[in-house]
């Protein structure tokens, strides 16, 4: 039996993981859980799961839980806060880490994960975003091995395994442009947080949805891609493909395009990271190509999608511009979500971040936490 922490399991992707797990009893043991303030959610996932660790970063939902586990499962260890997550990505007995927490949140522990040498599942983006080459060095420096669940990473980790990848002319990031792809800018100005979250073909969390909306989403790919297989940035393209049926594509030397296709459920790249090198059942439905019947493709529209043109520059930009970008995205997508912002002013204030504070070498933790604060003081302080 394998040991796993998920770190943010009563998320989309945490939910989608139990799900496979449970699909193959002994092969998987849940050793902890974690989720930030879901009591309830975290709960019911004990109840079914008896794990050893449960987590949430909130002290006092932490607390709350640990009430009610109290009479009917006392066995159950409650940590809180930020110490809780780091530890049960590093305990010896859990080999599987899947990072699934959302947003820079999931940064330090997703780190203590790598550094503890595990194989690390990588859902959560953001924190390869931030940290770029340090996350990186974390992982080959402890001989972890980190496995891409983001579909269209998984895609391309699947076209480039046992490939020459000296022979690699580009890769292809596949998008579906997302519910607005053919939206008016003035139809754009009074999207709602509801029209944003209601993504055509995935379901997720509200701030990839709306990530999604903005293509923000496939700007932080193009910057996850770079860093995950070490291909500069002329090499990763973004090719939108509004039925999110082949998941991306890798080109090769002899005009060769290798793609992965299937159904839009993360169960398959989360199957394919939990049984890495071999795979497994899923649960996800069959592909049926005749019913597909066509596949349509289109250049993606910088104009009409600043936020992927911002987070292009920001990767040329390089050292912590991305770990900026991040941030002031978060803040604005947050501000958009409660209402306090248009849809078409989160890459302006994302903008207005990047030309006021400058990127510099991202050379440690410190450096990095340190551009992540200063630039979410300011794009907030932009909102008001
Ligand atoms: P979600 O919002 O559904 O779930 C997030 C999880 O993180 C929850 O368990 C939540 O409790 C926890 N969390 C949130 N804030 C936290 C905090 N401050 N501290 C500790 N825990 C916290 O998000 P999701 O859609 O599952 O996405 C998770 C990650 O996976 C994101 O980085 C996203 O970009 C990436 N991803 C998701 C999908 C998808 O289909 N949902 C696809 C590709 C990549
Ligand atoms: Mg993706």
């Amino acid at each position: 039996m394998s040991g796993i922490t998920i770190l943010g399991s009563t998320g989309s992707i945490g939910v989608n993981t139990l799900d496979v797990i449970r699909q193959h009893p002994g092969r998987y043991e849940v050793v902890a859980l974690t989720a930030h303030t879901s009591v309830d959610k975290l709960y019911e996932q004990c109840l079914e799961w008896h794990p050893r660790y449960a987590v949430l970063r909130d002290e006092s939902a932490a607390e709350q839980l640990q009430n009610r586990l109290a009479s009917s499962l006392p066995d159950i260890e409650v940590l809180a806060g930020e110490a809780g997550l780091e530890k049960v990505a590093a305990l010896p007995e859990v080999s599987i880490v899947m990072a699934a927490i959302v947003g820079a949140a999931g940064l330090l522990s997703t780190l203590a994960a790598a550094q503890a040498g595990k194989k690390v599942l990588l859902a959560n983006k953001e924190a390869l975003v931030m940290s770029g080459q340090l996350f990186m060095d974390a992982i080959s420096r402890n001989q972890a091995t980190l496995l891409p669940i983001d579909s269209e990473h998984n895609a391309i980790f699947q076209c480039l395994f046992n490939q020459d990848k000296n022979a690699v002319e580009r890769i292809l990031l596949t998008a579906s442009g997302g519910p607005f792809r053919t939206w008016s800018p003035e139809q754009l100005a009074d999207v709602t947080p509801a029209q944003a979250c209601a993504h055509p073909n995935w379901e997720m969390g509200r701030k990839i949805s709306v990530d999604s909306a903005t293509m923000m989403n496939k700007g932080l790919e193009v910057i996850e891609a770079h860093w995950l297989f070490n291909l500069p940035t002329e090499q990763i393209e973004v090719l939108i493909h509004p039925q999110s049926v082949i998941h991306s594509l890798v080109e090769y030397a002899d005009g060769s395009l290798l793609a992965q296709l299937g159904n839009p459920d993360m169960r398959t790249p989360i199957a394919y990271g939990l049984a890495w090198p071999q795979r497994m059942a899923s649960g996800v439905a069959r592909l049926d190509l005749t019913r597909v019947a066509k596949l349509n493709f289109e250049a993606a529209d910088f104009s009409r999608f600043p936020c992927l043109q911002l987070a292009y520059e920001a990767l040329i930009a390089g050292g912590t511009t991305t770990t900026i970008l991040n941030a002031a995205n978060e803040v604005a997508v947050d501000a958009f979500l409660n209402q306090k912002l248009a849809f078409t002013q989160i890459a302006a204030i994302i903008e207005q971040t990047l030309g006021h504070i400058s990127g510099r070498p991202a050379q440690t933790l410190e450096v990095i936490l340190e551009d992540d604060q200063q630039a979410r003081e300011f794009a907030t302080a932009k909102l008001t």
